[in-house]
């Protein structure tokens, strides 16, 4: 889709910094993190909602989170994680285009749960 960031990013249009690549799959860390590490991890293809991805989309998608979650914590030695999905504009999706949010999480950053973090 031409006026989506995130499939001009795709396309190599606008720079990133890409920390995965695979066929149906991109990660990259966030322009404005929210945390060290804080990596957004996107279909390839324009899905706006979690509800127009394809199945075997949804599987690759979920596929790479499984490996870039614990990957993206070790990258800057985080404990834990806060995994998410703003799904919808009214739920703060900014970027209509499928993505997840691994945001690392530290001993001092206050526990603040998943609402508190993600807009
Ligand atoms: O879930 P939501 O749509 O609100 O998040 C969009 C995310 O995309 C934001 O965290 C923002 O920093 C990120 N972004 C980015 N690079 C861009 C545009 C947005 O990393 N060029």
């Amino acid at each position: 889709m031409d006026d989506c960031i995130f499939c001009q990013i795709v396309a190599g249009d606008i720079p990133s910094r890409t920390v995965y690549e695979g066929d149906d799959v991109l990660a990259f860390l966030d322009a404005n993190p929210l945390a060290p590490g804080h990596t957004l991890v996107i279909p390839k293809d324009h899905h706006e909602s979690l509800a127009d991805l394809p199945a075997d989309e949804g599987r690759a998608l979920f596929s790479a989170l499984h490996e870039l979650t614990p990957a993206a914590e070790s990258a800057v030695d985080a404990p834990a994680s806060t995994v998410a999905f703003n799904n919808g504009e009214e739920a703060g999706q900014e970027v209509p285009h499928v993505h997840a949010h691994i945001v690392p999480r530290f001993s001092d950053d206050g526990g603040r749960p998943i609402h508190a973090l993600v807009s």
